[in-house]
């Protein structure tokens, strides 16, 4: 039989809403490109991003891309006459489109996904038992990584040995690093692959622990000894890469993340290209470049992983002009205000920098330096000067990632120059609590100043900085509606004249990010001939409050047309 056509589905839904069954038969083909079939997304509040139409009640979607954007009707007179079965209602849920996290380490995160999280551990047979389970996931030999464990938790609280993880792991090495970081307990096998003996004598600073007969007990104690273990730890295999990298995948697109821009190791981006090969792709990656690699190397990996799919391609350079804030090795014009003995440290030659900068930027490479402090940024955007001045004009889309500390006076620089400021509102949230200490108040005001920067001419990007930060998005929005910590306060906010209206913290997380990545036009508003890539959330987040957004759940994920997620 054939099913009834769009026209008929259309009026009986007025009155008569489709069972779910029939949405759901749909999911059930998310395996398969939906190519060359119409599907039909009705009765939401589609909230498109696009300032010139920014609500739709339904849109149609063909190839991958947005056919159709608008009212029911206008759907019907536009592309109308397709099949039931490509149906889907949304009920009056709210849509927009996909995050697009400007700034990732997806690498980083898929090896911390691999090891084993022993923090919830109330006894030693609690790590045995998590660390069995590892092991039969893994080949005999290769490493089990875990953290977290702490044995003040535990009844008896004795430090655990060698011997206990031998008895769960006996054919793989095992390394687990205590949830202060200062002390590892590792197995017997992981201590053969060290050389470590009764006779290893105790490294300065550091303790082998030893039984009554001189033996290792395996526990470590301090970096000097932990890092006799921890050198010998062999890099991860591909087919642990890729484990990790499919549980990476399988976060964002539970938190509604349709697109990232990473910087991890080029062994990981062959594992993206390997999982594009299968289709198994649910996000869009776009990979940059050490900005250090020799020019040779960099235009080999350029031409290895292209520039020019939308699902998978090379991009910007990264380089790194100073350290971060907390630890107070940002490069800041002036010295700490709670430590006037530094200003940070900057990372690179400025003479040099700008060498290479140049020499990259005629070579046709996109610059991303990361610059946290004022004197960091100014370097930067010294740099992208000096380039503008000798190569020829272009549209270069230099970009600042954190763009943390800029000195009022050099605001207006990144209009002038057209820069990009890849920022992260959720290290905003988090810093708060310590910025003005290390900065003091008037050079607070220029801190984390997205109004500022975006007043400036700056064009905003947002991201996470993932694994540094939780990936969710909805926290980056919350942060930049409120500029409050996640758990709350300051009352009202710090520095609240940097809050952004809802709209454009939006914009700046997901168009924004496509402009900064050479996309725009392409993703990040529900439009026309983009890429069908959108979230249904379970709040429709212009009527919510802003705490409500940190209790928001992503519903479902649809990159490309496909369903990549979808909450049970
Ligand atoms: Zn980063």
């Amino acid at each position: 039989m054939r099913p009834a056509p769009l026209r008929l589905l259309l009026i009986a839904s007025a009155s008569l809403s489709i069972p779910l069954t029939n949405a759901q038969s749909l999911f059930a083909q998310k395996d398969e490109p939906p190519l060359h079939k119409t599907t039909y997304y009705l009765h939401g509040r589609i909230y498109t991003n696009d300032p010139k139409q920014p609500w739709a009640a339904a849109m149609a979607i063909r190839d991958e891309k947005l056919l159709c954007v608008g009212t029911i009707a206008q759907i019907l007179l536009e592309c109308g006459g397709a099949e039931a079965e490509n149906v889907v209602q949304l009920n009056e849920r709210f849509v927009m489109p996909g995050f697009n996290d400007a700034h990732v380490h997806v690498g980083g995160a898929a090896r911390d996904k691999l090891s084993v999280v022993l923090n919830g551990a109330t006894s030693v047979a609690d790590i045995q038992k998590l660390v069995k389970e590892a092991a039969a996931k893994r080949k005999p030999g290769e490493w089990i990584l875990g953290s977290g464990w702490d044995q003040t938790r535990w009844t008896d609280q004795k430090l655990p040995s060698r011997l206990q993880l031998d008895e769960a792991a006996p054919a793989n090495p095992v390394y687990l690093e205590h949830v202060s970081g200062h002390i590892a307990v590792v197995s017997s096998l992981a201590l053969k692959h060290a050389e470590i003996t009764k006779d290893t004598p105790d490294p300065a600073g550091g303790q082998i622990e030893r039984f009554p007969d001189g033996e290792p007990t395996g526990v470590l104690k301090e970096q000097p000894a932990t890092e006799m273990v921890w050198q010998r730890i062999p890099d991860p295999s591909a087919a642990e890469r890729r484990r990790g990298v499919e549980l990476v995948l399988e976060e964002l697109a539970r938190n509604g993340v349709t697109s990232v821009q990473d910087f991890s190791e080029w062994e990981d981006f062959l594992v993206y290209t390997n999982l594009k090969e299968e289709k198994k792709l649910t996000v869009r990656i776009t990979e940059w470049l050490p900005f250090m690699l020799s020019t040779d190397e960099l235009q080999n990996r350029r031409a290895q992983g292209g520039t020019t799919d939308p699902w998978l391609r090379t991009g910007a350079l990264k380089g790194f002009l100073d350290g971060a804030l907390g630890t107070r090795t940002a490069a800041l014009l002036e010295p700490y205000s709670d430590d006037p003995s530094t200003s940070g440290i900057p990372r690179t030659d400025p003479e040099k920098l700008r060498v290479m900068a140049i020499e990259r930027d005629k070579l046709g490479f996109q610059l991303a330096f990361h610059a946290i402090g004022d004197k960091a940024n100014r370097l930067a955007l010294d740099t992208f000067e000096s380039v503008a001045r000798v190569n020829p004009p272009r549209d270069r889309r230099e970009r600042i990632e954190h763009a943390q500390v800029v000195a009022p006076q050099d605001m207006p620089r990144f209009g002038v120059l057209h820069v990009v400021a890849s920022v992260q509102p959720s290290h905003e949230a988090n810093d708060s609590r310590w910025a003005e200490q290390r900065l003091g108040p008037e050079r607070s005001k220029g801190a984390y100043a997205w109004n500022s920067l975006q007043n400036a001419g700056a064009k905003l990007a947002f991201g996470t900085d993932y694994d540094v930060e939780p990936v969710n998005p909805l926290r980056g929005l919350y942060a930049c509606v409120t500029r409050e910590a996640i758990d709350g306060g300051p009352a009202g906010g710090w520095q609240p004249q940097e809050k952004l209206p809802l709209q454009d913290c939006i914009r700046a997380y997901t168009s924004g990010s496509a402009y900064a990545e050479f996309m725009d036009g392409k993703k990040g508003e529900l439009k026309v001939g983009e890429f069908a890539d959108f979230v249904i959330l379970s709040r429709d987040l212009t009527k919510a409050s802003p705490k409500e957004f940190l209790t928001t759940d992503v519903l479902e994920t649809v990159v490309g047309g496909r369903t990549v997620y979808q909450k049970n």
